[in-house]
């Protein structure tokens, strides 16, 4: 079953897959515990909800006992304008990552129970996630033998590097595990020295001062100390990914068509991201995960990271 699994993700165009028992995340637990109480999760507050789900799939998906993990590339091809205020790589597609990986996720369980049968999920319960539910899918991954997290939380995978999305399947049956791996970070400290806002802690991370956060999922304006810091980034930032030398060795293009990247886009200039109109938004962003920011926001944060110093 273990490989027929890790095969048939590779098949239906997933880029890699990992298998990893389902059990009680207890260090992560303490680790999210303190994390939450410090309020580094910042306005997040789904983070602190459902806290003993996010950290036991049991509790998630009864009868749980093998998550099964896959990831897609994005590390796309061409690049935006260098002139235009910057969008994290993740957003570049025209249609939104959940529904790509949603979609794939489908065509590997109804693979997986066509052979093994329909028993192995528990359909009740959802028991397929994409940034969906709680589920630390980071570590899930690392567990399932995809990669290590690095200092800059995000995990690395030996072959790929960390542009990747991640995506977890819950099945009620055991099978073979995969190990996980050696994190490889070493000495090294880019992403922490790279790091416009110095939000990075040595593997832990302060969302407070993330412009990741600060540009998508905070509902507060872009607090004063931070608007100079922005970096050119409206939508997201890569700047710690871009660093590391790892993604420098192993991230190369996708090869997926669903990746595609939204009409025009990689092409405007900071003048065409300035003017760009509600409308024109609403048209191409209309399947893309850049209108989960939203045209507010979007157009708030153009404004803070092109005003001249
Ligand atoms: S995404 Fe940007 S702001 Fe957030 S930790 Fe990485 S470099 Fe720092
Ligand atoms: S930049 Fe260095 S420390 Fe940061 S994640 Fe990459 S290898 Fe690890």
């Amino acid at each position: 079953m273990h490989n027929f699994i890790k095969q048939t993700a590779l098949s239906i165009g997933f880029d890699a897959c990992g298998i990893a028992k389902a059990e009680a995340l207890t260090e992560d637990a303490a680790f999210m515990e303190s994390w939450l109480a410090e309020g580094q999760h910042g306005d997040m507050s789904w983070l602190a909800r459902n806290f003993e789900k996010r950290t036991n799939p049991q509790l998630l998906v009864p009868g749980c006992k093998s998550v099964v993990v896959v990831l897609l590339n994005y590390f796309p091809e061409e690049k935006q304008n260098p002139d235009a205020p910057k969008i994290a790589k993740y957003a570049y597609s025209e249609t939104d990552y959940h529904l790509v990986i949603k979609a794939k996720l489908n065509e590997l369980e109804q693979k997986i129970t066509e052979v093994y049968g329909k028993d192995i999920v528990v359909p009740e319960f959802q028991h397929l996630f994409v940034d969906s539910a709680p589920v630390l899918e980071r570590r899930w991954a690392q567990r399932a033998g995809l990669g290590w997290i690095g200092k800059h939380t995000q995990l690395i995978h030996p072959g790929l590097g960390s542009y990747c999305f991640i995506g977890i399947l819950m099945l009620n049956v055991e099978t073979q595990y995969d190990e996980p791996i050696r994190p490889q970070c070493g000495s090294c400290t880019r992403c922490m020295d790279a790091c416009p806002t110095k939000a990075i802690n040595n593997g832990s991370l302060d969302a407070r001062r993330c412009i990741s956060f600060l540009t998508i999922e905070s509902k507060s304006d872009i607090p004063d100390e931070f608007q100079s810091k922005l970096s050119g980034c409206a939508l997201g930032c890569d700047i710690c990914a871009d660093v590391c030398p790892w993604n420098a060795k192993w991230a190369v293009p996708n090869n997926h068509t669903e990746l595609k990247p939204a009409a025009g886009m990689l092409h405007w200039d900071k003048s065409e991201w300035q003017n760009l109109s509600q409308e024109q938004f609403n048209v191409t962003f209309r399947h893309s995960a850049i209108k989960r920011a939203g045209f507010v926001k979007l157009k708030k944060n153009i404004s803070v990271t092109t005003q001249p110093e």
